[in-house]
């Protein structure tokens, strides 16, 4: 069954004086519960693919569609992941988990417990109030993790979750990601331009 269809997407980028056709287009789909990762060289698109999925960019051409729906009119939850934690540093730990929720409108007594609950099954609950810049690369990755879950998404878009992480961070965040998608059973589309990423996922994803 289709859950994700990416159906003849182009994208092209208008600048003053120049154009560039970043998709040419795509079609694939992801069934329920699949794990899928793109791999391919800087430039080649990956992180625009995501974006369009994710609503945050809007194709030339092409549609997305999730469980039947298309992307412009559905109100999936979708959690993105970047390439950089994109963690407020003037909020603390737990109050940049919430942060999906407040934008939502749906911090109440019972999200704040399960986000709690959370933040907690992955070992931050001693971080709960503890400002960004006092965890670690690979720690600040974790939260970020954490926080596309906790809006409960359906599907999860990671966007090259490694690559601002040295090679020991690497290695905790793969097994992060490796440990949620396995427990959390999610729909996941992951990008990076380095194979070994994938290589490495794929084995901790069949322990
Ligand atoms: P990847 O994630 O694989 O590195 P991107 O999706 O970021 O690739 O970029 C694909 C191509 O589109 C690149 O040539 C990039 O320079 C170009 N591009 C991406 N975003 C923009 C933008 N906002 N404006 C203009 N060009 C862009
Ligand atoms: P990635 O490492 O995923 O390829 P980039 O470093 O290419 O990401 O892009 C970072 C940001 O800059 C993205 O928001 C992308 O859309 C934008 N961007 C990339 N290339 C260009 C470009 N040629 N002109 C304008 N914006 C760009």
């Amino acid at each position: 069954t289709k859950f994700v269809e990416i159906k003849n997407i182009s994208k092209i980028y208008h600048t003053l004086d120049d154009e560039t056709k970043a998709l040419d287009n795509i079609s694939f789909d992801i069934g329920k519960g699949e794990i899928v990762t793109i791999v391919g060289p800087s430039g080649c698109g990956k992180s625009t693919i995501l974006s369009i999925i994710a609503g945050l960019v809007k194709p030339s051409s092409g549609d997305v569609f999730i469980n039947g729906e298309k992307i412009v009119d559905t109100n999936k939850a979708i959690g993105y992941m970047f390439q950089s934690d994109h963690l407020f540093q003037w909020r603390t730990i737990i109050e940049n988990v919430l942060i999906g929720l407040e934008i939502q409108n749906k911090v109440n007594k019972e999200s704040i417990k399960r986000v709690n609950r959370l933040v907690e099954t992955y070992g931050l609950g001693e971080f709960k109030n503890h400002y960004p810049n006092q965890l670690s690369g690979g720690m600040r990755q974790r939260v970020a993790l954490i926080r596309t879950l906790a809006i409960e998404p359906e599907l999860l878009l990671l966007d090259e979750p490694f690559s601002a992480l040295d090679y020991q961070s690497r290695l905790a965040v793969s097994d992060d990601i490796s440990d949620i998608l396995k427990r959390e059973k999610k729909t996941a589309i992951m990008v990076t331009h380095d194979i070994a990423d994938v290589i490495y996922i794929k084995v901790l994803l069949k322990k």
